[in-house]
C-alpha cells in the first residue's frame, strides 16, 4: 500500500482502530481504506486485482465537490446483428467529423470525439454489448450512456435483449435509437411494444428511457440523437476534476512497428499531460505523444478525452486502468509490483462465488445477492426458471436472474457471468467449447441440469448450506 503519509502517523490510527500493526504487516482493504479516508486521502481498489485480492496499491486524493466540473459522456453502441451499429457509428463520425484540424487527419485509435452545438460526445468505435462486457469483466467502467439500436423493420431480437441485460447489469443508462426508419417495413410502435416487453418502458409509454427514430443510411435525425445524448449525460451530470493527475482506461492498444506500444486511453478524471509518468495494468512509462481521434497532437488531455498514447514499456490489455504518479521511479515500482503479484496470484486461486461455496460465503455476509444466467434449448423453460428463481430469495440472500436466452452457452455469457459475479444454469443446453475453457479460467460456476425442478432444488439447498458436493 502507498500512503504518503509517514510509517508512524498510519500505524497509530491502526492502534487507535483497535488493529496492532507493525510496520511490514500487510493490512487488509477495509482498514486502508478506514485510515486513508481518517487521513483525508480516497482510497481506490486496483479492480483488476481486487478481483482476486483486496489489496490497494495506489492512493488518489479525494476531489472536493468544488473542483468538479460537468464532463462530456462516453458512449458505446449496443444490438442485434445487422441492426445497424456500423452504419450508425459511421453516420455520426460522417456528419459530426467533418472539419478536419490543420493538418491532421481523421485516424482510426478506437474511440471518436464528435461535437454538437459545441459540446462533446466519446463513441468507443468497437459497437457490441461483447466487447463492453469483456471490459467489465476486467474492472473497467468506461462506458456512461449505452446506445440501444434496433432495426425498424426487425423489432427486438436475442442480441436485443443481451445488450439490455449486460448495459442493465452494468447499470449504464440506455438511449433507444430506432433505426432504418427508411425501410418500407418500419414499425416504430412495434419495437416500443417489444422494448416493453422486455423491460425497456419508453417515455411515450410512460417510462424514463429515450427513443429516436432514426436513419443511418440517409443520416436523418443523427443531430436529434446526438441531441438527447447530451440531454441524459446532463441529467446524469458526469462529472470530474480537470485539475488533478489522471485516471483513465485503456480501450485498444497494439505494438505498432514505428512507434512500439500504443495505446488508445479514455481520461476520465485530471488531465494527462505529455511527459507525466504513468502506470498502466503492468506496464509504465513517460507520456511521449498523445494524438487524438482527428489525428491532432495534444499537450494534454482532460476528463473523457480519448487520446492514443506512446512511451510505454509495454502494451498494456484493453481494460487496464492508467493512473498518472509522482515519477518515473514511482510507476516502475507499481508496475513491477504488479507484475509479482500477478505471477504469486496464478499460484493461488480466485474468490468466484459457487454453488458449493454459496452457503459458506452468505454467512460470511460475502454475498447478499445470487446473480443468475439462465440459458436452455426453449423459450419456455427459460420463462419458467426465470420466474420461480425470484421466489428462491430469502433474508439473506436475493436471488436475482440478469440474463436468459435460448441457446447455447456461449463465451458472452461466461464474460457477463464474470463481470457480475453470477453462475450459469443450463438445460438441455451446453456450453460451446470456447466458453467451457473461458469459464474455466474466469472461474464461472456453469451448471447443466435436465429437468427444472432440478436445479431449483440444488440452488435452494446450496442457499442452506446443503448441497451435496459436486466431483
Ligand atoms: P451492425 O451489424 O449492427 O453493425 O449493422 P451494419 O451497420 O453493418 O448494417 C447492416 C446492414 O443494414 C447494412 O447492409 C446496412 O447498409 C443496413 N443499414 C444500416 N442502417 C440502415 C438504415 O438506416 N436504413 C437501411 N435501409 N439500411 C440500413
Amino acid at each position: 500500500v502507498a500512503i504518503k503519509k509517514s510509517v508512524n502517523e498510519v500505524i497509530s490510527k491502526l492502534i487507535h482502530m483497535g488493529v496492532m500493526a507493525t510496520i511490514n504487516q500487510e493490512i487488509d482493504f477495509e482498514s486502508a481504506e478506514k485510515i486513508a479516508n481518517e487521513l483525508g486521502i480516497e482510497v481506490i481498489k486496483n479492480e483488476v486485482e481486487a478481483k482476486e485480492e483486496e489489496e490497494v496499491d495506489f492512493i488518489i486524493p479525494i476531489d472536493k465537490e468544488e473542483d468538479l466540473k460537468f464532463r462530456p459522456p462516453v458512449v458505446t453502441v449496443m444490438g442485434h446483428v445487422d441492426h445497424g451499429k456500423t452504419s450508425l457509428l459511421d453516420a455520426i463520425r460522417k456528419t459530426k467529423v467533418t472539419e478536419k484540424e490543420a493538418g491532421g487527419i481523421t485516424q482510426h485509435i478506437g474511440a471518436s470525439e464528435v461535437e454538437i452545438n459545441g459540446k462533446k460526445i466519446v463513441f468507443l468505435d468497437t459497437p457490441g454489448h461483447e466487447a463492453f462486457t469483456a471490459m467489465r469483466a476486467r474492472g473497467a467502467k468506461v462506458t456512461d450512456i449505452a446506445i440501444l439500436v434496433v432495426a425498424a423493420d426487425d423489432g427486438v431480437m436475442p442480441q436485443t435483449i443481451e445488450a439490455i441485460n449486460h448495459a442493465k447489469a452494468a447499470e449504464v443508462p440506455i438511449i433507444v435509437a430506432i433505426n432504418k426508419m427508411d425501410k418500407e417495413g418500419a414499425n416504430p410502435d412495434r419495437v416500443k411494444q417489444e422494448l416493453a416487453d422486455n423491460g425497456i418502458l419508453i417515455e411515450e409509454w410512460g417510462g424514463d428511457v429515450v427513443s429516436v427514430p432514426v436513419s443511418a443510411l440517409k443520416g436523418t435525425n443523427i443531430d436529434t440523437l446526438l441531441e438527447m445524448i447530451l440531454l441524459v449525460a446532463e441529467m446524469e451530470n458526469f462529472r470530474a476534476n480537470p485539475n488533478r493527475k489522471a485516471v483513465g482506461t485503456v480501450v485498444e492498444a497494439q505494438l505498432d512497428k514505428g512507434k512500439g506500444s500504443v495505446a488508445t486511453v479514455i481520461v476520465q478524471n485530471g488531465t494527462l499531460k505529455i511527459g507525466d509518468s504513468v502506470v498502466i495494468g503492468t506496464s509504465h512509462g513517460r507520456v511521449r505523444a498523445m494524438v487524438n481521434s482527428k489525428g491532432k497532437n495534444l499537450k494534454q488531455a482532460g476528463p473523457s478525452t480519448a487520446v492514443e498514447i506512446t512511451g510505454l514499456s509495454d502494451v498494456p490489455l484493453a481494460g487496464d486502468q492508467l493512473i498518472a504518479v509522482a515519477d518515473d521511479k514511482k510507476a516502475r515500482e507499481i508496475a513491477t509490483n504488479r507484475i509479482n503479484k500477478i505471477k504469486e496470484q496464478q499460484l493461488k486461486s480466485s474468490q468466484k462465488i459457487s454453488l458449493d461455496a454459496l452457503f459458506s460465503q452468505v454467512q460470511e455476509g460475502q454475498i447478499k445477492e445470487l446473480n443468475v444466467i439462465v440459458k436452455a434449448d426453449v423459450q419456455g423453460s427459460v420463462e419458467a426458471v426465470r420466474q420461480s428463481l425470484g421466489k428462491l430469495s430469502n433474508d439473506k440472500v436475493v436471488v436475482k436472474s440478469i440474463h436468459g436466452g435460448v441457446g447455447a452457452i456461449t463465451e458472452t455469457d461466461v464474460m457477463l457471468a464474470s463481470a457480475s459475479n453470477a453462475i450459469i444454469i443450463g438445460f438441455n443446453v451446453r456450453p460451446s467449447s470456447g466458453a467451457s475453457s473461458l469459464a474455466d479460467k474466469e472461474e464461472v460456476d456453469i451448471r447443466l441440469y435436465k429437468i427444472i425442478y432440478n436445479a431449483l432444488e440444488d440452488l435452494e439447498a446450496a442457499m442452506k448450506g446443503m448441497l451435496d458436493p459436486e466431483f
